[in-house]
């Protein structure tokens, strides 16, 4: 498969696209809806698709109903995923007959599977536009052509993918963003089909990274979480992950708070956990997926570590970085897991004593290597052992938690919570929640806080008063 270039040339003819619907839709009062299924990378895709609306001349609707264009960016990843996306899409059909000029577009990864993609083009004949995940480059040639000629436009390809810089973004507001600083996958997981959908590793410039975290803290932003499938493996012309996380923390000294996702456990370096203890502003949180504690279900994953390998990746960041909390994600029922495997599961979150953890029964993505396997586990025995870990790691919750009755840090407040009497939230910056009393003014500035109990998996203090 070949790598495409987007260049210069390309970003200009884009814009000028864009900037030409403008001016022939100028005074429709275009309105854009984009629905968004599935992980970050596809949040911040649906931002640049945004982006892209916004400098065409659309502004965004609140309803599905006032919208002249509605996209779905869908994810193939969660289970029942391709029933759940069909059944949305079929709800539209009333919405085309009551406003004849809505245009509905379908993209995202679910659409990146050919076959899939197919079968919702020829069920739905209302769906206007089906493009994968390769083809954002060409949504403003697309979008010119609907509206120019109303016929439909169907375009997958297949690509190693490109880094694509320059296009507009609308980011979702609030006080914490995403800056990509890589793209796709090499690991290929055999339950994972991002590698197939998401083409191959391909990391953006330091330069560009840099310039883009500048521009999110000038529009206000006092987080940024640099992401990527696999960030430990971020490589530009030698330049390593810790380089670059140390690179961006010194060139944006305003810059609160950076944090980083996801890492997988076989390239997390020791370097990068020097760069955590050292670096202030680099949140000591990390989000470290295990997948399993066996090291037989872990071979049949093709994740490339073992389970000893972790354990000393968790005594290593312990170690070093003070207050360090980790997060996980845990796949029970891989095919041929035995309540053995499943029990070395349970025993290594007892062991690791997680902040939180996103657990998954395993389910099958077409395509990959374990959907092909024979020894596929019944779904009851599934749940069952959803069930079972969940209430495992809940019974960790407390130890992890009341070791912070006392600690005093600060936290980034991000809303109100109502759940009962109405209190402030925000985290520390490892990523552990702390509830408050306190003004909503708040929202959106740090504040200096002290633990003093739990509340649900959280925590729950007090504002410190601070001299004046
Ligand atoms: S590292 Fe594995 S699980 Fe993560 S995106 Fe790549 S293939 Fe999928």
């Amino acid at each position: 498969m070949e790598r495409t270039e987007f260049g210069e040339n390309d970003l200009r003819l884009c814009l000028e696209t864009l900037d030409r619907i403008e001016a022939k839709t100028h005074g429709m009062n275009l309105k854009y809806y984009i629905e968004t299924y599935g992980c970050q990378m596809n949040e911040h895709d649906s931002e640049k698709l945004a982006g892209m609306l916004v400098r065409a001349g659309y502004t965004k609707a609140e309803t599905k109903n006032e919208a002249d264009i509605i996209i779905f960016n869908t994810c193939c990843v969660r289970e029942h995923a391709e029933k759940r996306t069909f059944g949305n899409v079929g709800f539209i059909k009333e919405l085309k007959q009551l406003n004849p000029r809505l245009i509905l577009g379908v993209c995202g990864c679910m659409m990146q599977q050919k076959e899939v993609a197919k079968r919702l083009f020829s069920r739905f004949p209302f769906v206007d536009l089906v493009f994968g995940t390769h083809e954002l480059k060409n949504f403003p040639s697309m979008l010119e052509k609907l509206l120019d000629e109303q016929e439909r436009i169907f375009r997958v390809t297949e690509s190693d993918g490109e880094v694509i810089e320059g296009l507009p973004v609308e980011r979702a507001p609030g006080f914490a963003t995403f800056v990509n600083i890589m793209y796709g996958c090499n690991n290929f997981c055999t339950y994972c089909i991002v590698p197939y959908v998401r083409g191959r590793e391909r990391s953006r410039k330091p330069e560009d990274i840099v310039r883009e975290v500048r521009e999110v803290v000038a529009e206000g932003y006092s987080e940024v979480t640099l992401l990527g499938q696999n960030v430990n493996s971020y490589n530009y012309d030698g330049m390593t992950f810790p380089q670059l996380l140390r690179l961006v923390h010194d060139e944006v000294p305003e810059l609160k708070r950076l944090r980083f996702m996801t890492s997988h456990p076989k390239d997390l370096s020791d370097e990068l956990i020097l760069a955590m203890a050292e670096l202030d502003r680099v949140c000591k949180h990390i989000h470290l997926p295990v997948q399993s504690g066996s090291d037989r279900i872990l071979k049949l994953m093709n994740r490339r570590y073992t389970t000893a390998d972790y354990m000393l990746l968790v005594e290593k960041l312990r170690a070093a970085v003070l207050n360090v909390e980790l997060t996980t994600d845990i796949i029970v029922g891989f095919p041929g897991e035995t309540e053995e495997d499943f029990e070395s599961t349970c025993e290594l979150v007892r062991s690791v004593g997680y902040a939180n953890a996103y657990t998954f029964a395993y389910s099958p993505r077409e395509g990959t290597i374990a959907a092909a396997r024979e020894d596929q586990i019944p779904e009851e025995v599934k749940k069952e052992r959803l069930n079972r870990l969940n209430a495992v790691l809940a019974s960790t919750f407390p130890a992890n938690n009341e070791k912070y009755i006392g600690f005093e840090g600060d936290i980034l407040v991000e809303g109100v919570d109502h759940r009962g009497e109405p209190l402030l939230f925000g985290k520390l910056s490892n990523f552990k929640m702390v509830y408050v009393e306190g003004d909503k003014s708040l929202i959106g500035s740090f504040v200096p806080v002290k633990v003093d109990g739990l509340r649900f998996n959280s925590l729950y203090g007090h504002i410190v008063k601070t001299e004046a």
